[in-house]
């Protein structure tokens, strides 16, 4: 609310009614507030249900406080009254009644596809791992790329 209030600064009122003030901004931009609607045609009010800086200026004069014009559910009162019913704990499994078929049923674990086997020569060491496998032979003897010694 403080930053929508700086918003419109030096913003000036034009009064219709006690409950609707058009509000001239910068740059002659013209808003309607409809208070007792909780409106503001920039729809900022309209759509967040908190004041906009138009529905601020225009609530100053009436000496109605800012707070009252928010929506009902950012009220500490309205989240406690959503969490004041009875929270029941879950019951114990054993006192839940089962059906006869149900819990006769043999449960197995889910078919599923057998992950594909790497061969061992193939498959990358995880760090760590070490491998006894055989020295790998030597088809072409070293030799330096520059002076191919
Ligand atoms: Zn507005």
């Amino acid at each position: 609310m403080t930053k929508n209030m700086a918003t419109v600064k030096g913003s000036k009122i034009n009064a219709v009614s006690s409950w609707n003030s058009e509000i001239v901004g910068k740059f002659a931009r013209k808003d309607k507030v409809m208070l007792s609607e909780k409106k503001c045609s920039c729809k900022y009010f309209d759509y967040i249900k908190i004041p906009c800086g138009h529905a601020m200026i225009a609530v100053d004069g009436l000496g109605v406080p800012y707070d009252t014009l928010c929506g009902d559910w950012y009220k500490t009162s309205v989240w406690r009254e959503t969490y004041a019913g009875f929270i029941s704990p879950k019951s114990d499994l054993r006192d839940v009644n089962i059906l006869e078929r149900v819990s006769s049923m043999i449960m197995y674990p889910p078919n599923t596809k057998r992950q594909v086997v790497r061969d061992h020569k193939t498959r990358i060491p995880f760090t760590g791992e070490i491998w006894v496998m055989a020295p790998k032979k030597k088809v072409v003897a070293n030799r330096c790329g520059r002076y191919r010694g």
